[in-house]
This record gives C-alpha cells, structure tokens and sequence, in this order.
C-alpha cells in the first residue's frame, strides 16, 4: 500500500522538489499544503459504458445516467430492448447526448423464425424498423444474434438484410446449453465450424464479424487469412453441406465478396482482458460463468482481477483437455463458461469446438 499522500504520475512533486513555501505562517504539525488523494492504484484506458437491461429504457432516470457519464468523458454505447420506449424521440435524445453506438438482437431473417425465438408476435417488423430508426440517427449499430439450429439456415438472407440496413456490425453468439436434453437447438462441433468459415465469409462483405462464447472462430480466421487466393474451403477443410449451402446463398445474394476480411479483434478471452461484475458486486471471468471471484466491495475489482488464482490460470492457459493441448489456445482458449456448464470446470475444453490438436494426448481429452 502506498503512503496516503503520495501520487503517481507526472505532476506529482512533494514540496521538497523545490516549491517555495510562505515560512511562518504554516504549521506542518497541524495540516500538510498540498494533499495527493490516490484514487485508485490502476492505470487503464477509458472503458466504454454499455447501458443495458431489462429493458433499459424503463429506467426513469436513464438519460440522467448516460448524461453524468458523458460528461465525465465517459464513452456510453446503449443496448435497448424494441419496446414502445424506444421511440425516434427518446433514441434522439440518447444521440444528442453523445451517445455514438448502440446493438439490438435479431435473431432470424423471417417474421416466423425470429418471433419464436423471442416468443413475442409482432416483434420482427418492429424490431426491423428500430434497426432503420437507428441507423438514420447515425448510431454506428451492431445486430446480435444466437445462433442455433432453427435459424442457421437463415444466416446468408440475414447477413444479406443487415447490409441492405446500414449494420455495421454482427456479433453472432453460439450457445452455451446447460444439462443435458437441452442439446436440441445446439448445433453439432462440425456445424459450429462449418458456421465459423461461413461468418468469414460475411466478414468479406463489409460487415465487422465478432463471435461470443465461439472463440474457436480466431482459429478459422487465422487459417483463412493464410489461404491463398482461389483456395476452397470446402475441399481443404474438409467442410460440408452447411457450409456449402450458406455460402451459395450468399454469393447469390451478395457476389463472391473480395473485401478485407473485418474481423478485428482485441485478442481478449473470458478473465483475459475481460471481467465481469454482476448487480451485486459479485465479480466473474465473464458474464456466461457464473463462477464468483470475489466483490467489488470486500475484495476490490483491480486486486481480484490481477490476484485471483483462476483468472491466473485461465490467463495462462491453463487449461486441461484438447483446449489444455492446443495450439492455438492463448490466441482461442475456448469457451470458458461452456466448459464450466458442460463438466463443471472452468478450465476444461470446450465441448463446441471441432478441432484435434495436433499435439493431443488422446488420455487427456475429456469428451
Ligand atoms: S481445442 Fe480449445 S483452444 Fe484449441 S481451437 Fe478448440 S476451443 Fe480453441
């Protein structure tokens, strides 16, 4: 810990640094000149706040929120639900506050599929006419979506509808199933693979293309990057008919996509460079994996991020099965949260993933 009254940075010279002070009418018995408050020991880069909910529009004093955040220089992006509260109004206003960026779900590219995943009739148009609502207030917008087996045959005429809007951004989540039974609308590691080469596909169409609890997807991406050109995938990866269909469809749509593939990444991981603090202060690796590292209010968010023993491991790739043999695991390192809801180990493989390390001990593999 460091003396109460020292700062750290470039303006931080105690009064024997030379600064002239007025003798005899000060009694540094009493009270010092000049206090040094050290607010906090780390040094990060601003984050970006994401006001989301619920629906975060029901909060009365939303706009009084965002509006103290952006005044302290605080980047605000807004994930709103489509609820009548997100009207042209209340999204203007949200934009003249400074508010540049904002996602919403959609999760088919017909009325049928996506209302019975969200289960709410009407909700595909409306959300439809949201996603152009914002895209003409100049919000730079991203579109969510989980990917299962009732919408993966969509994905190409939804990739296609994103563009037409204006979307600049897809994160296509893969899900994570708990317990077992519930493996119906997962799909299969070969599909989730197939879906990976498709999504890189997209990402050569002017569209950002992230992943979430996928980040096998980095692998992909690092073998498509080395292709050559005239490569095909299909034959060299050995991929099948998902793929082979998807990608048609999107050719017949969109053309063969020449662009530089944008699927930028910060190279983060579940508990490496991300953290996730829940309503009450409880502190996890990442929001899908419920394992509690400590509070913000006892342990301190900098001190649990840094100190903690599993953050530790999964920053080192500590990892047990083909993930703890793999390659590519700093770069992918799995899905954390899947590995924890399939075998109770935050450290273990992902289950989704198809990949055979090369280095793989078979005795080790946990399927
Ligand atoms: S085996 Fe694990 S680390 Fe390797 S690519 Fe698959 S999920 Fe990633």
């Amino acid at each position: 810990m460091g003396h109460p009254f020292h700062i750290h940075g470039s303006d931080s010279r105690a009064p024997e640094a030379g600064v002239e002070l007025p003798e005899g009418r000060l009694d540094f018995d009493e009270r010092p000149i000049l206090v040094f408050w050290e607010s906090t020991r780390a040094c990060m880069p601003a984050p970006i706040l994401i006001v989301t909910g619920g629906d975060a529009m029901m909060r009365p004093d939303v706009f009084e929120l965002v509006g103290y955040a952006r005044e302290r220089g605080i980047p605000v992006g807004l994930s709103p639900s489509v609820t009548p509260l997100l009207t042209l109004e209340n999204a203007r206003r949200m934009r003249e506050l400074g508010v540049k960026a904002a996602s919403i779900s959609l999760d088919g590219a017909q009325t049928r599929t996506h209302e019975s995943i969200r289960g709410v009739s009407g909700h595909f148009p409306k959300t439809l006419e949201a996603l152009r609502m914002m895209v003409s207030l100049g919000y730079t917008l991203q579109v969510n979506t989980t990917v299962m087996r009732d919408n993966v045959e969509e994905l190409a005429d939804l990739a296609c509808l994103l563009k037409e809007i204006g979307v600049k951004i897809w994160e296509v989540f893969f899900l994570i199933q708990v317990g077992r039974g519930s493996e119906v609308r997962e799909l299969t590691p070969e599909e989730h693979e197939e879906v990976c080469h498709f999504l890189y596909d997209v990402s050569r169409h002017g569209i950002t293309v992230r992943t979430v609890e996928a980040p096998f997807f980095r692998r992909v991406c690092t073998w498509r990057l080395a292709d050559g050109p005239g490569e095909d995938p299909i034959a060299k990866y050995g991929l099948s008919r998902l793929y082979g269909r998807l990608r048609r469809r999107l050719e017949e749509k969109m053309g063969a996509g020449g662009a530089d593939p944008l699927i930028r990444s910060a190279r983060t991981r579940d508990g490496k460079g991300i953290v996730f603090v829940g309503y009450n202060g409880d502190i996890y690796p990442a929001g899908f994996l419920p394992v509690a590292l400590g509070n913000i209010r006892r342990d301190g968010l900098v001190e649990t991020y840094r100190n903690s023993e599993l953050l530790k491991q999964i920053r080192s790739s500590a990892f047990t099965g083909r993930c703890g043999n793999c390659e590519y695991a700093d770069l992918c390192g799995g899905s954390r949260a899947r590995a924890y809801a399939r075998f109770g180990d935050p450290l273990g493989e992902d289950p989704a993933c198809a990949y055979q390390p090369r280095n793989a001990n078979p005795q080790t593999a946990s399927i």
